[in-house]
């Protein structure tokens, strides 16, 4: 119980955001990245989804641009709320301690990102939840995926 109430004597600057001392520019640059690999990731994946699903061209039209955008915006939020949360905590706190800057940060983040994030009925959904509790909670989820065929996926899709 003594080790959760020990403090960390360093700065936000000096544990989590080391490259640049400001906490606004930090969080814009890892918004920015999160943004980009948010985009690499998610781009192909509901290409192939949509093609391994025989979409209809009115998916292509006006639901796969919402759909992607929606997704990107989950993961670029996950990404870039850990850092600002994590700030803040030091900021409300006045310094760190053992328990705040991993799971206290993260789990603000992560709920913001779900919230983001409503759909939760497809493939993608079931990655980007992958996305978030990957180490923490093995999920079925890949061995679906990766056995899929397209019979599959529609499967999947429904339940
Ligand atoms: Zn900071």
């Amino acid at each position: 119980m003594a080790a959760h109430s020990k403090s960390i004597p360093h700065s936000c600057y000096e544990i989590g955001h080391t490259w640049n001392p400001s906490c606004l520019t930090s969080y814009l640059q890892i918004t920015q990245g999160a943004m980009e690999e948010s985009f690499k990731i998610y781009a192909p994946l509901y290409l192939v989804a949509a093609i391994l699903r025989r979409r209809k061209l009115d998916y292509y039209l006006y639901r796969l641009l919402p759909e992607f955008l929606r997704s990107t915006s989950f993961l670029t939020a996950n990404g870039s709320l850990y850092i600002a949360f994590f700030c803040i905590l030091r900021r409300i706190l006045g310094k760190f301690y053992f328990w705040t800057p991993g799971f206290w940060a993260a789990l603000p983040a992560s709920y913001v990102a779900i919230l983001i994030e409503r759909k939760s009925s497809d493939t993608a959904a079931c990655l980007r939840q992958l996305l978030v509790t990957w180490d923490a909670h093995p999920s079925p989820c890949p061995s679906a995926i990766a056995g899929a065929t397209p019979g599959a996926l529609a499967e999947l899709s429904k339940g």
